[in-house]
Order: structure tokens, then sequence, then C-alpha cells
């Protein structure tokens, strides 16, 4: 029999980062401006940029330090106004917070993606710069956030934290906005316990960022080796003219990394097909429904979002028990105490908490079960039969015996 797997294990880490992080070990060489050229992140940056099809990538610890990095590249004044979506994780409105700007929010449909409707609504003239966060890899609509933004002029950053191999109408998230910010911790397509990374075509944004980053003196110029007249200009301006965060990453972290990104399409691969192959499972269920998808999106999930049918609340949580008690663990954004993903939570912005019904709503039956893309058929099976049988344990009203 086939017992629930552990879903929060990670996969090895490629035998390829042995031997590189063993001669860092002798050598003792683990700072990114020690050696003259060709540091581990200098050549992890190197190759993700080109990966995703950008001009320039900047490593660095996190990609909440990557989102606060972006907003102060964009030189916003202080208590700027910064649309976010109301459905994402608290990294999110604090990073807007740490940058000195006022998290707006914007209700996010029933299908996790930002409402379009109320979007165009709140991105009113008070609106300085948008954050679009690819919850759990669902992309929003790009094309009418695109070019809702660009008939005003406001700059977008995508956060793409979750959403690295996801493609809209063929192009790379978090190539579209004015910058793209994608995590390493343990829980997404690329692990190294902690980590991040931003990705951009634009020369005065990356200089300003890679100076703040940590990039103090001239190291900058161990960052770009190709030469790049827009990129000099853009250093020559910002020399010594801004403050230093120290955000910076480790070699040890980017031998970690590098070795992954070949594994990226595997793990894309295998993630939808689970993915998928649950999704249909669930669907048979008449108290679950699986979104889906919108049709430029094709995506990179390692996890399965659904929404619970015509139960209430007393009946959502025994759902949950009951999915527990057969091994799976299904959270309810809405419902477990101090969900960082619940904005009622996120008491640290200033003001009352905002009123965000269709939002609440959709938190309140919304499920989120991690679903990895190393599982296989069987365990795929134990999963998706836990929560259905738990869904009809719930719902379907005791058969009465006898006459
Ligand atoms: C994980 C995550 C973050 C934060 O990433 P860190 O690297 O842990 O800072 C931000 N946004 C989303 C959507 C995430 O999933």
């Amino acid at each position: 029999m086939t017992l629930p797997p552990n879903v929060y294990d990670a996969e090895p880490i490629p035998a390829a980062a042995r031997a590189e992080i063993d001669k860092m070990l002798e050598t003792g060489d683990l700072f990114r401006y020690t050696a003259p050229e060709n540091a581990p992140v200098t050549l992890l940056e190197r190759e993700f940029a080109q990966m995703m099809g950008s001009k320039y990538a900047l490593a660095i610890s996190s990609c909440s330090a990557a989102l606060f990095l972006s907003l102060k590249a964009l030189d916003l004044p202080r208590d700027a106004r910064v649309l976010i979506p109301a459905f994402t994780f608290a990294a999110v409105p604090s990073s807007v917070i740490h940058a000195d700007c006022i998290p707006v929010l914007c209700e996010v449909g029933d299908n996790y993606r930002i409402d379009i409707n109320d979007f165009e609504l709140k991105l009113d003239d008070s609106i300085s710069a948008v954050i679009i966060s690819h919850m759990r890899g669902h992309t929003s609509d790009m094309d009418e956030i695109m070019a809702l933004c660009h008939a005003r002029g406001v700059p977008v950053i995508e956060d793409a934290a979750h959403s690295l191999g996801t493609t809209w109408n063929g192009r790379n998230i978090g190539t579209i906005g004015r910058v793209g910010c994608f995590s390493f911790q343990s829980y997404k397509l690329v692990n190294a316990g902690e980590g991040g990374i931003m990705i951009t075509n634009d020369p005065d944004l990356v200089a300003r960022a890679v100076i703040m980053s940590g990039a103090y003196e001239h190291n900058w110029t161990k960052h770009f080796t190709a030469p790049d007249p827009n990129l000099d200009a853009a250093f020559a301006k910002t020399q010594n003219k801004l403050p230093l965060y120290n955000l910076r990453l480790s070699n040890l972290s980017a031998a970690i990394i590098r070795p992954q990104l070949a594994e990226v399409p595997r793990r894309m691969h295998d993630g939808r097909r689970n993915h998928d192959y649950v999704a249909a499972r669930l669907n048979s269920s008449p108290w679950l429904e699986v979104p889906e998808k919108l049709e430029k999106e094709d995506r990179a999930p390692d996890s399965i979002q659904f929404n619970l049918v015509g139960m209430n609340e007393d009946e959502t949580r025994a759902f949950a028990d009951a999915a527990a008690a057969r091994g799976v663990k299904v959270q309810i954004f809405g419902l477990s105490t101090d969900n960082a993903r619940a904005f009622w939570n996120w008491l640290f912005i200033p003001g009352d908490v905002p009123e965000l019904p269709q939002t609440r709503a959709m938190l309140m039956k919304a499920c989120d079960t991690r679903l990895p893309a190393r599982l296989k058929t069987a365990e795929l099976d134990v999963i998706a039969d836990a929560i259905t049988d738990a869904a009809a344990e719930i719902m379907t009203p005791a058969r009465a015996y006898g006459t």
C-alpha cells in the first residue's frame, strides 16, 4: 500500500554542486567580491539572465529583498502608494512598508487571479507603482494589466517568487514587467534554503539595485563583464549616492543553485503533469473545484489550489480534519490561525483592515496542498483519494439503515 507522501521534503541537490562546494571549503572563498572575476554568484546571474532572456540579473538574499530593492530602485517618494493584490504572501506588503511606501490592496477572484475591474478602479492617479504577485504561480491577465499600467506610466514589479518556468503567451513570467523577482527558498522550484534574484532590462534600475544590495566602492565592476555604455553611465550617476542595505548572496548558495537551473524544465514538466492529474480527479467530486487557468498561461506548479463548493464553515473545518485523518494536510487560507496569506492578518499596514469581500470569500473556501514534482502516480492517487473521500464523508448524509 502506498502511504501518504511527505510533501515537505525537497529533492536532493544535484551532485555537481559538491565539487564546487568542496573547493570553497578548501579556499574559504565564500564572499562574492573576493575573487577578481567569475565568482559563483556572478556566474549564476549571467546564467539566470540568459535562461530568462533578460539583460541583467542581480542575485540577493531573498525574493522579499528583491521586491524591496525593486521599489527602492524605482526611486519612489516616501508614502508613495503601491497597488498589490489582496491575495499574496505577507512578504509583499512587508516589502512595501520597508520601502516607506503604502500598500493599496485590490480584489482577487475565485480563480486566485487579480480582479481586473477592481484593479482598474484602484489604479487611480494616486498609485505610483504596482506589484503583481503571481500567487502560487497563478498568472493574472498580464495583457490587461500591462495595458492599464502602460497607459498611466505606472511601473510594474512582478513577484514571480513561485513562478519560475511559467509562461504567459510564450513569454517567461518575470520578464513582462519592468522587473521580475524570484525566490530560491526551499519551497520554490529551485532550492537554496534561502535566496532570491531580480531580472530587468533597465540599466538605471539594475545599477541602483546593485549598489544598494551592497556593492560598495567599485565592486559593481564585478557584476557585468560585457561592455555596456548604458550601464557605465548608470553606475557613474549613482556612485556614492545611495545607501547600502547589504542583501548580498553568498557563493555557497550560488553553488547550490547553479546546477539546479538545468533541472528546471524537468521539474516544470513533472509538476504540471502531477497538478493536472490531481486536478482532474478533484474536479470529479461535486464538492471540489479546481479553477481553470487563463488561456495564455502555461504553468509550472508544485502545489494545487482548489475551492470547496457548497460547504459552510463547520463543514469546511470538518473536511480539513477528515483529510488530515487520511494523512493529507489541506490548508484553507482563511481558516488557519494567523495565516500569512490572509490580508486581515497584515496588521502592520497603517489604517484599518480594508474591506475586500470578494477576496475574503475566496480565502474562506480556497484550499492549498503541496504537490512536489518528484511525486509518483500512486502517491498522487493517495492524495486525491484522501481529499475526495474527505469531502464525500462530510457532505454525504449518513445513510439510514434498516426500516
Ligand atoms: C515565497 C514567496 C515570497 C517570498 O520569497 P522569499 O525568498 O522567502 O523572501 C514572495 N512572494 C511569493 C508569492 C512567494 O511565494
